[in-house]
């Protein structure tokens, strides 16, 4: 009898994840490696978030809180989404857990059953499908394409829903594409949710990161039928640089957040303390930060963009918010190094990482083979040495 269970398995590490850990084990021997790994923000937490921190720390605020998170950050989400995106929550309707990724871990697990399908547009983040299979369910990818902005298009979306459909998962602005809905996109989505009665799972983790003036819009925002069948996950990490801090949070129907709340019970408990003290500085006090951050992301976007179409064969797609290029590499794959050949976006990972010295996550981890990710959440100096890195690379394939 094997030891290990076959969800264990049949699973893998995040490769966002993986990939960043084995950059920084790099790095810690000595080598200078150029991180465009996992999307983590460069900067450090704000100073008056880390001093609301080290206040809950005096103050003895180091003991168990409610599971589901203490009224006090309840409330600060309670008023973020009021004023960010006009949604008028009740504390009963919001949980808050250890990121966003265990939010959305513990609702995979409060909806799916097994034989439920869950439509998952493609390029997707690394962890949707993992998640839905562990929860029994099964995830269907649809692909979406660069000429459309990778959004869904209707007729696409049209002919993946069957009456098993328990949920679709958006995800804007998107990891890894950088691609954004407008409010004329998530009313057509809404209309089918509603039709189809299925559950849009939206997360809104890269809300604050946005571009070019983008009006950003909840799809919970369109109807109260429509925020009935929504759950919106999201988050502080990326928007304050807390990535270490842990706190995601989740708001949707109070019987659907009940369960989550249950299965956080009896897993994990209430995320930290300390972090939740944080997080409600983050999002009542000054946002100045925020914006510092969202101008410097803008301008490595409108560099990095503009360098990688220059590269020859390289097609880059220019993002309207979160902190990832997605540009498709296909037209190296067949030429070889040293004899070696590069067949897909995972060979050409591996010989960045090799050869350049330059972390990146191949496009088929989010189930797009022709592309690679690149986060540029790190210093415009190292995007240019990186960039020339891998320019110097590629004209060494034949
Ligand atoms: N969400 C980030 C990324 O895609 C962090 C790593 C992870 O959890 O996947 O790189």
């Amino acid at each position: 009898m094997s030891q290990l269970s076959n969800r264990a398995k049949n699973l893998k590490p995040s490769p966002t994840l993986a990939i960043n850990a084995k950059a920084k084990s790099m790095q810690a021997q000595g080598i200078h490696i150029i991180n465009f790994g996992a999307g983590e923000p460069d900067f450090d937490t704000p100073d008056h978030i880390k001093a609301a921190a080290i206040k809950a720390i005096e103050e003895g605020f180091t003991k168990y809180t409610p599971v589901s998170g203490t009224d006090e950050l309840k409330d600060a989400i309670i008023k973020k989404f009021q004023r960010d995106n006009g949604l008028t929550y009740k504390r009963s309707e919001i949980i808050v857990s250890c990121g966003g990724k265990h939010s959305f871990y513990n609702l995979a697990q409060s909806i799916f059953d097994e034989g439920d399908e869950v439509i998952v547009p493609a390029p997707y983040w690394v962890s949707y499908p993992p998640m839905v299979t562990l929860a029994g369910a099964t995830p269907v990818i649809v692909e979406t394409k660069e000429e459309n902005g990778f959004k869904l298009i209707q007729e696409d979306l049209k002919k993946v829903i069957t009456p098993k459909t328990k949920a679709l998962i958006i995800n804007s602005p998107s990891n890894p594409t950088g691609g954004a809905y407008t409010k004329k996109d998530l009313e057509w989505i809404g209309e089918l949710a509603l039709t189809h009665h299925f559950f849009i799972i939206s997360d809104e983790i890269y809300e604050k990161i946005i571009y070019d003036h983008f009006k950003f819009v909840s799809i919970a925002s369109l109807s109260d039928e429509i925020k009935k069948k929504t759950i919106i996950v999201h988050g502080v990490a990326k928007t304050y640089a807390m990535t270490g801090w842990r706190i995601g949070y989740a708001a949707g129907p109070e019987e659907i957040i009940a369960a989550m709340n249950n299965i956080q019970s009896q897993s994990t408990s209430n995320p930290t303390s300390i972090s939740q003290k944080a997080s409600v500085e983050a999002l009542t006090g000054s946002q100045d930060e925020v914006q510092r951050m969202v101008s410097a992301f803008e301008e490595r976007r409108n560099y990095i963009v503009d360098r990688l179409n220059k590269i020859p064969g390289v097609n880059c797609f220019k993002p309207i918010g979160a902190f990832y290029v997605f540009p498709n590499f296909s037209s190296y794959y067949g030429k070889a190094y040293q004899g070696k050949k590069i067949s897909n976006s995972t060979d050409l990972a591996d010989y960045f990482l090799e050869v350049a010295r330059v972390a990146v996550v191949p496009g088929v981890e989010f189930g797009a083979d022709s592309f690679i990710r690149l986060s540029y959440a790190t210093s415009l100096e190292d995007i240019k040495e990186g960039l020339n890195r891998i320019e110097g690379t590629l004209r060494l394939l034949d």
